[in-house]
């Protein structure tokens, strides 16, 4: 599967089937994003690859250690390793991908104007338990 921003410097593949897909409602993602929630999934980094733009990338972290990754031509939001062995990616950026949403995350910091259906998960704060998370969403369900 592969993935490109908007402007198409950066892109990258997903060299296995792609996971399920998670929204996050935490207000970071919400700026991030500019809207109610971001769509992700998370891979192991062994099934990640750069293809074009990788210098183009651009990050931005905040004290808290909270990153966000973006095109430094167009923008768009692209993926961020973390912890050494995972990728957040988004998932807009992946074009005709077919995949279920299977989890709300910060459903506590929800804004009053979004509407989200329940999912098979609905956490109002993050998932305490990552690696078992990152496990769920791999399940290949
Ligand atoms: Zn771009
Ligand atoms: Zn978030």
């Amino acid at each position: 599967m592969i993935g490109k921003c908007n402007c198409g410097s950066v892109a990258f593949e997903i060299t296995e089937s792609i996971p399920s897909v998670y929204h996050c409602y935490c207000t970071l993602c919400q700026k991030q994003g500019g809207t109610a929630s971001n769509a992700g999934t998370i891979i192991p980094l062994d099934k990640f690859k750069w293809i074009t733009g990788e210098s183009s990338v651009q990050k931005w972290k905040k004290e808290t250690g909270f990153s966000s990754n973006f095109c430094d031509v167009c923008g768009s939001p692209v993926p961020n390793i973390f912890r050494s062995k995972y990728v957040w990616i988004p998932v807009g950026l992946i074009e005709n991908i077919n995949t279920q949403a299977v989890a709300n995350l910060w459903l506590s910091s929800k804004p009053g104007w979004a509407d989200p259906a329940k999912l098979e998960r609905n956490y109002d704060f993050a998932p305490e338990d990552l690696e078992e998370f990152v496990q769920f969403l791999n399940s290949g369900k």
